[in-house]
């Protein structure tokens, strides 16, 4: 039998408005299950329109309380923005699919708030449409390991209690072996599709900080120890694991706090089971600094930091103190175990030869990471929506 939506994941809406062409989907029947009759209103267009091109700081924080459930009209399957900027960055041969938009946690440093300007979360009700042109890709190559993952815009579970999209993207890779899956998150929850294990080309991950970073700027988010807890389930249960130290955030006692992270993760799991570990620190677009500082304040550490623009627009820390803060990392991981796979996401091909004094392809177990694969359908149309992350 289906879960129900935990209550406590109900009482953080204040609203669900489901449009007319969504009313008789799966998830949109679900949610008039459990949620109760006056948070739902059936609507023929997106609610909270009138408003200016970008969101206001209070119109963000309404957006994270109401829900839109829609159909999304354009291609899902889309290449990860990173891979479009070569000449900037380093990144991954990696897909994205999104099957909705915002998120239900609250970071300070969270680039949506410079990405964004929906003035709603938004849950897209046609899946099936999605796995169909997953389909379509798979059925063409199948051999060949993509890489797809749906965390992008939004989390990839803290929300799949109300959707249940996990189970039924776990049963497709099932078919698929040679493509993986991830689910990118900052929620423990994981017992919606744990009986569909094992699947070792799923690879639930967590993005991860020391429990002093997640108590200041990661708000609304599983505590350390609850993600670690939910990744145990998931090794026991049978899918692959990879955690995200990104952002790492600078603060005095950086190095005890993240050496701390290191040793808790090298004593619980096994470099077999975490396929890959990506590091990464603070960055930002220069136009979120006004909106943090609305949110968050300046007690932040994100907010309060010293960053200066780097090549590709971002505001980053100093290139010494990133290098500094990438070879602590990997030593402290290597020193536990060199078999430990770890790579930079979204950093400079500069950073990168400081840092690892190689390139990701000639780094081992990072090549199929890396690779270029045939472009896909969709990728040149959706270049120019990509490049703004
Ligand atoms: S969990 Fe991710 S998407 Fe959600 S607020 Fe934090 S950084 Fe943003």
């Amino acid at each position: 039998m289906e879960k129900p939506i935990p209550l406590n994941l109900i009482q953080q809406f204040e609203k669900v408005f489901i449009d007319e062409k969504s009313w008789d989907s799966a998830v949109a029947e679900r949610i008039r299950t459990y949620f109760p009759v006056d948070k739902i209103e059936r609507v023929v267009q997106e609610p909270f329109v009138g408003r200016g091109p970008e969101l206001s700081p209070e119109e963000f924080d309404r957006s994270k309380k109401n829900i839109f459930v829609t159909t999304f009209n354009g291609q899902f399957f889309k290449r990860c923005p990173g891979a479009t900027q070569k000449k900037t960055l380093t990144c991954c041969n990696y897909y994205v699919l999104n099957l909705g938009s915002q998120c239900n946690m609250n970071c300070s440093y969270c680039y949506l708030q410079s990405y964004l300007n929906s003035p709603v979360m938004k849950i897209f009700s046609n899946i099936d449409q999605a796995l169909s042109e997953l389909e379509e890709m798979a059925s063409q190559h199948a051999h060949l390991p993509y890489r797809v993952g749906t965390g992008e815009v939004i989390d990839s579970l803290s929300m799949d209690e109300i959707t249940l999209y996990s189970r039924q993207l776990v049963n497709f890779f099932k078919k698929y072996p040679k493509w993986s899956l991830e689910f990118k998150t900052k929620s423990d929850k994981v017992d919606q599709f744990l009986d569909l294990g094992p699947a070792q080309n799923v690879m639930v991950s967590w993005s991860i900080n020391p429990p002093y970073i997640i108590q200041s700027e990661e708000h609304g988010t599983a505590r350390f120890e609850e993600r670690l807890a939910a990744a145990e389930k998931c090794v026991k249960s049978g899918f692959s694991l990879a955690f995200h130290i990104d952002p790492m955030i600078w603060h005095p006692e950086w190095k005890e706090n993240y050496a701390f992270l290191i040793d808790e993760i090298s004593r619980r799991f096994t470099p077999e089971q975490v396929k890959v570990i990506s590091v990464g620190a603070l960055r930002f677009q220069p136009e979120q600094r006004h909106m943090m500082r609305q949110r968050f304040g300046m007690k932040s550490l994100v907010t309060s930091a010293e960053m200066f623009p780097s090549e590709g627009g971002k505001y980053r820390y100093d290139a010494s103190l990133r290098h500094e803060m990438f070879q602590f990392v990997l030593k402290k991981f290597r020193d536990h175990n060199p078999a430990w796979n770890l790579f930079l996401c979204m950093e400079t091909p500069e950073t990168w030869l400081n840092s690892f004094e190689q390139t990701p392809m000639q780094v081992p177990g990072l090549h199929d990471y890396f690779r270029p694969l045939p472009k896909i359908k969709s990728e040149n149309s959706d270049l120019a929506s990509a490049v703004k992350i």
